[in-house]
């Protein structure tokens, strides 16, 4: 089994080593590797789209060829995971920000997202969230994050901060606004590959 974080722009390493993380907690055999080119995402059985700057992970997907495979994987089930950056380039509709700046989104999750909606009020924090179907809370840490303004169709809301969505899921799809990498906390990344 191989674990794949795509690699192209943004915090790549820090979810190499969650993965890692998570693998050896549960047991599991495997290995974790970075997704730059189409070939590697052949290779992989879930994949993560890593926080960093949206528009510009957004333009190497394309011209990489990832864009149009991701778009594939994920719609023949393959686990995904967007964290940040990574949660906007999956929704359907962004915001103001996402079309001016001619943002490329993968399109694949029933939601729409404003781009820096955090950004705008707190660059960064760190909250205790709950989360549907986990039994304490979980540490989220968010840098400049999205929110996810509105779900629909298979879509479901799954965590809040106040009247905000945070997180939500989609088949075997995950959205997050915050960065679980950097938490310390592997119960995330655990639940990305227990669907694998
Ligand atoms: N606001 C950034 C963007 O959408 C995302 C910030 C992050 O991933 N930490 O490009």
């Amino acid at each position: 089994m191989k674990a794949g974080v795509v690699s192209v722009q943004g915090a790549a390493p820090e979810h190499v080593r969650a993965l890692e993380a998570a693998m050896a907690e549960m047991g599991m055999k495997g290995s974790v590797i970075t997704i730059r080119k189409a070939e590697e995402l052949e290779q992989a059985s879930c994949a993560i789209i890593p926080g960093g700057e949206s528009t510009t992970i957004s333009k190497l997907l394309l011209r990489s060829g990832l864009h149009d495979l991701i778009v594939k994987r994920a719609e023949e089930g393959m686990p995904v995971m967007g964290t940040c950056a990574g949660c906007v380039l999956l929704a359907k509709e962004g915001d103001e920000e996402v079309r001016k700046t001619g943002t490329k989104l993968l399109g694949l999750m029933d939601m729409s997202v404003d781009r820096n909606a955090f950004g705008r009020q707190r660059e960064s924090f760190e909250a205790p969230l709950e989360i549907e179907g986990m039994d304490s809370p979980f540490p989220g840490v968010f840098i400049r994050g999205p929110v996810i303004r509105k779900v629909w169709g298979d879509c479901r809301a799954v965590a809040r901060y106040g009247d905000k969505i945070i997180m939500a899921r989609q088949g075997s799809m995950m959205a997050l606004s915050f960065h679980p990498e950097l938490s310390g906390d592997t119960r995330i990344h655990r639940a990305l590959l227990e669907m694998v």
